[in-house]
């Protein structure tokens, strides 16, 4: 198998790869039996697995370095080219769904694929791909904007991520001068994010319109593949949330308070959450790529594996570098049937999370790697986390070793992360709600709704004296928010799912991981509710689900003790 830094790019002849597409489309809609068109069919996913392969080439590289010319003209060429794929593959979808063999088809292939394929037409007409490409470009701005920043802090020019890592320190004037130096970028800023997003707002509600979509809420559902929910549901599960994880939240900040000695808990306090410094991994990042190796050698034979492969082809870039883009994430190049994944390591905890979250997602495409349809590579978002948040669950028993005397507390931390999480998830998502339901809405207030909102959500929030994130800007840097619209809800499903694997695995490791290991097999080949069904677990829509999940969490939370820290 290919090492990444061996891939070969040249840039695709987007007018042959047209030709080809439509001389099979061709095929399949002349096809006169089912097996006619399940040849052609099978033409057809090979031509997109290699095309949406060198798209996520170009998009990987360009990443790992922004500054790089010659990916950065192919990131370009990609932005214009993938509307015209995707406006192919529209047709593709339309033909299948129409099949008159279309019960012999899903034999084949799987309903999944047709259910997605009915959404995926709904989300496309030719009349609105320079609409398209506009939107792509104006999240690669917001993307550059991002990765432009040069924060002069503590002696020296940082980026955002280098920054961050001083939010951390036990020296409040350090955090809250770091809390500051980030705040001030973006409100330096504050008129292109706000620009940005108000140009997306306005471009997206049109082409909800253009598409016959009510709105554009409705029109992301479909673009995200939501075959077996909508909006009503969501609103009611963050219902549950604010009724059942809200007040255990509010509980560990309080906690925080206690143990930090502060009388009120400043947003800028949020990041450290114990007097005695946060949890740190001991040692590099050599040493905690070791350990690494370690774990997933000694988790499961499937796991030693797939690791052993992912380092040996080079298939993660894990610590940060000037000119590299923020964040982190997992893809998949199925042409070479390799996940790749990239991250900004910065010796914080958050880099042992990426060696478990991205890790599961990696793991999960690798074990789905011999579908025929692309569009089972990874499920819907929703499902996709389940793989990696449930991985950083099934890695606790390896975490003393990384932590050593921190053990404890990382686990409190990573536990008390997630219940933090699951109430800000679901903020942004009633926020984009609330957006796209009046994108009129001028910048002011939009901000004005954030603040609303997350007073409901986080009402422990205290920005202390930065005006700025007091007025409801703190979405600004919330990328989804701009790239990703209406994928955030999705973290919260997953980690609720997760906290029902934790809470079998305590029971029953082995019992727990071969569950885990059957649904990273069945791939995106399903839905998320049948996926969770399929496993054994909770779907977390349903009346009680959160109730339930959360009462093992409340118990060992109970029963954790942390005045030491
Ligand atoms: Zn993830």
């Amino acid at each position: 198998m290919i090492a990444f830094a061996d891939i070969p790019y040249a840039r695709p002849d987007l007018e042959d790869f047209k030709r080809r597409f439509r001389d099979a489309l061709e095929r399949l809609t002349d096809g006169e039996s089912a097996a006619a068109q399940d040849v052609a069919i099978a033409e057809i996913n090979s031509l997109r697995i290699s095309f949406d392969s060198l798209l996520t080439l170009v998009s990987i590289r360009h990443t790992v370095d922004t500054r790089d010319t010659f990916y950065k003209a192919e990131q370009d060429f990609m932005d214009e080219a993938g509307p015209v794929v995707e406006g192919l593959e529209s047709e593709f979808f339309s033909a299948i769904v129409a099949s008159p063999f279309r019960t012999a088809l899903e034999a084949s292939w799987g309903v999944q694929l047709f259910r997605l394929a009915e959404l995926k037409m709904r989300c496309f007409s030719p009349e609105v791909l320079e609409d398209l490409q506009a939107e792509n470009r104006l999240m690669s701005e917001y993307d550059a904007l991002k990765a432009g920043a040069e924060i002069e802090f503590a002696g020296a020019k940082r980026n955002l991520a280098q920054v961050a890592a001083f939010a951390e320190s036990k020296d409040r004037d350090v955090r809250k001068a770091a809390t500051q130096a980030v705040s001030g970028f973006y409100a330096a800023n504050a008129g292109e994010f706000e620009r940005i997003y108000d140009e997306l707002v306005r471009l997206r509600h049109g082409i909800a319109s253009k598409l016959g979509f009510a709105n554009f809420t409705e029109l992301a559902y479909a673009r995200l593949g939501r075959s077996d929910y909508g909006a009503t549901e969501v609103a009611a599960y963050r219902d549950q949330v604010l009724a059942e994880v809200v007040p255990v939240a509010a509980g560990l900040r309080k906690r925080q308070a206690e143990r930090l000695g502060l009388e009120n808990l400043e947003f800028c306090d949020e990041g450290l959450e114990f007097q005695s410094g946060n949890a740190t991994p001991k040692g590099d990042a050599a040493w905690l790529l070791e350990q690494g190796k370690g774990l997933y050698r000694e988790l499961s034979p499937e796991t030693a594996e797939f690791f052993s492969m992912m380092t040996e082809r080079g298939l993660l870039d894990l610590e940060t570098r000037p000119g590299k883009a923020s964040g982190g994430y997992c893809d998949y190049l199925g042409s070479w049937e390799a996940p790749f994944i990239f991250s900004n390591w910065n010796g914080t905890s958050g880099d042992v999370d990426v060696l478990t979250h991205e890790v599961g997602h990696a793991f999960q495409a690798w074990r789905s790697r011999g579908f025929r349809a692309p569009d089972y590579f990874f499920p819907t978002y929703e499902a996709c986390e389940i793989h990696s948040m449930s991985m950083e669950f099934l890695a606790w028993p390896w975490m003393d070793r990384i932590f050593g005397e921190d053990e404890a507390k990382y686990k409190l931390s990573h536990l008390s992360a997630g219940i933090l999480f699951v109430p800000y998830g679901v903020a942004v998502d009633e926020f984009q709600h609330r957006v796209y339901e009046r994108p009129e809405a001028s910048p002011s207030e939009r901000r004005a709704m954030w603040r609303e909102i997350e007073r409901k959500y986080l009402p422990w929030r205290d920005y202390g004296d930065d005006g700025f994130l007091a007025s409801g800007a703190f979405w600004f840097r919330q990328g989804h928010i701009f790239q990703d619209p209406f994928y955030y809800i999705d973290y919260t499903l997953a980690q609720v799912c997760a906290w029902d694997f934790w809470r079998r695995s305590l029971a029953d490791r082995e019992a727990a991981f071969r569950a885990y290991l059957a649904l990273c097999d069945l791939g995106g080949s399903r839905s998320f509710t049948e996926l969770c069904r399929a496993s054994g677990l909770r779907v977390p829509f349903e009346k009680g689900a959160l109730r339930d999940i959360m009462q093992p969490l409340r118990d060992w939370l109970a029963a954790a003790e942390d005045r030491g820290f």
